[in-house]
């Protein structure tokens, strides 16, 4: 479905500002929300259809306990109907933290002299990486402070580390990037290494709040960050994810903040963002949040139901940061991504026992979820969901184009499921311990059964015997 930006104060033009908090404000202020207009707007999202600004405004407002359970209801339905139960495994892996900028809710931040600042050279790059591919993970995103030293060709030549390294049978076969805004030159430069998705949070999508965090180095200028994805599409890189911290300013215009960048993206680029990340604010060295806008874990998990609602045709990423039993709700509302196994002290998935203590001024903030990768598989296998190292689309140049998994009909089972099936066996052949082997088989067995009822599966189970037979990377 075609976005139409005639509704909009601002008109959409690449690279120009296309957040108005006036016209955001009177959009939530004007929106009434009734208990039939709320089941009028699943509904609308139910049949496929794309949520408006004041179609999302009336779901934020919608504040009595019905109406809260049937936006939940809904986002459930969505993604049983369409996303299916596969869930792509990340991991984060912390490049560098060296940082002159003062994000005031960052261990990293410039003004922070207790932060002990590592790059990891080459040499460390690998034994992470080869750390990270000995527990079974295919997809890392890199993440950089900003820093003259993390130069788009620097970003660039980590890029071609990370994924020249082979360990057995490990790879990394899809390297993102979380890092700075560049400028069209230095997106390309980042390119042209191969990467998947670059992704930047601006964190508040309102400009006043964003002042009052950033108050120096680059990242003060709240344009440059508001636009960079355009200029990473503007330099061909087709995937690009967004997100908000949510914590910084009131939860609902930032969702309403990040259901604009998705609707300018689609105007100027016609494609919108491969993923959204929703990130709340954790406690961090010397930093305490302001309590008026921490996100309770009910207002939490609403969030995702209502982006799920209003954006149905965007991956969404939900990171280690969230405890277990919130990952365990918010899976349900249609969250097709989580990181596993997830280190985010710099240096630590190799780490050495004598090393512990030093990093503990190496972390950024606090993590929630500190489960081995092989325990959020064994628990996501308990639950009935198929966990996915699938990287194929991205390698057979099917990018840019994520509402394909939504909109044409049959493709989530005959590609995305079909290669979860493949890199979970894979997983479970190379690195799962026996329990999760076991589990994972019969998982496999079950989605087989379900997928013959719709498709042809020969080839599908000829390729797994071709992996419990050795060979390895075999997708469609
Ligand atoms: N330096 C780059 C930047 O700021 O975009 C990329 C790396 S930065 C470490 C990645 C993200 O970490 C930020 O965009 C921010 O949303 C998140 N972050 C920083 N401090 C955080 C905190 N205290 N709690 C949760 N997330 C935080
Ligand atoms: Fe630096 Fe990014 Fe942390 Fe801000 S969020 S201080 S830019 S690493």
């Amino acid at each position: 479905m075609k976005f139409s930006p005639e509704n909009y104060r601002i008109p959409d033009s690449k690279s120009s500002s296309f957040i108005d908090v006036e016209e955001i404000e009177t959009i939530l202020q004007q929106a009434v929300s009734s208990k039939k207009m709320v089941e009028q707007i699943i509904q609308k999202a139910l049949n496929k259809n794309r949520l408006t600004l004041q179609d999302t405004a009336v779901l934020l407002n919608a504040n009595d306990p019905e109406s809260i359970q049937k936006i939940k209801n809904g986002a459930r339905k969505l993604k049983e109907a369409i996303y299916g139960n596969r869930i792509v495994l990340f991991a984060p892996l912390y490049v560098g933290n060296k940082c002159l900028n003062n994000c005031k809710y960052c261990g990293f931040r410039a003004s922070n002299t207790e932060a002990i600042r590592t790059t990891l050279n080459d040499q460390e790059l690998i034994e992470q990486v080869e750390a990270l591919e000995d527990n079974g993970q295919k997809r890392l995103i890199l993440v950089y402070g900003e820093h003259p030293d993390y130069s788009p060709e620097f970003i660039a030549h980590t890029v071609k580390t990370v994924y020249g390294v082979r360990k057995g049978n490990g790879e990394i076969r899809r390297v993102n990037i979380n890092a700075a805004p560049l400028s069209i030159e230095g997106f390309k430069t980042v390119k042209e290494s191969g990467i998947g998705t670059y992704q930047i949070f601006q964190e508040t999508y309102h400009p006043e709040a964003y002042k009052k965090y950033h108050p120096s180095g680059a990242k003060k200028d709240y344009n440059n960050r508001l636009t960079s994805l355009d200029r990473a599409m503007e330099a061909g890189i087709d995937d690009v994810g967004i997100g908000a911290l949510f914590g910084l300013y009131d939860w609902r215009f930032e969702v309403m903040g990040l259901v604009r960048h998705v609707n300018h993206l689609e105007a100027c680029f016609n494609v919108g963002p491969h993923t959204i990340s929703f990130p709340r604010l954790q406690d961090a060295s010397t930093f305490k949040q302001d309590a008026k806008f921490k996100v309770s874990d009910e207002d939490f998990t609403r969030i995702v139901a209502i982006l799920r609602l209003a954006v149905p045709y965007t991956g969404m990423i939900l990171t280690a940061r969230e405890p277990e039993a919130i990952r365990k709700e918010v899976l349900q509302f249609g969250v097709s991504q989580i990181d596993g196994g997830t280190k985010i002290e710099l240096g630590k998935y190799a780490e050495k026992e004598t090393e512990i203590e030093q990093n503990l001024n190496r972390e950024q903030f606090k993590i929630n979820d500190d489960r081995s990768l092989n325990q959020v598989i064994d628990e996501l296998l308990d639950e009935d969901y198929l966990p996915s190292f699938c990287t194929a689309c991205y390698r057979l140049g099917r990018t840019g184009e994520h509402f394909m998994e939504f909109s044409v009909p049959g493709f989530i089972k005959r590609f995305c499921s079909t290669n979860a099936i493949l890199t979970l066996a894979e997983y479970i052949m190379d690195y799962a311990t026996p329990s999760t082997a076991e589990k994972g088989w019969k998982v496999i067995e079950k989605n087989l059964v379900d997928l013959a009822k719709f498709q042809n599966t020969d080839e599908l189970k000829n390729r797994i015997e071709r992996i419990k037979n050795g060979e390895r990377d075999l997708y469609f």
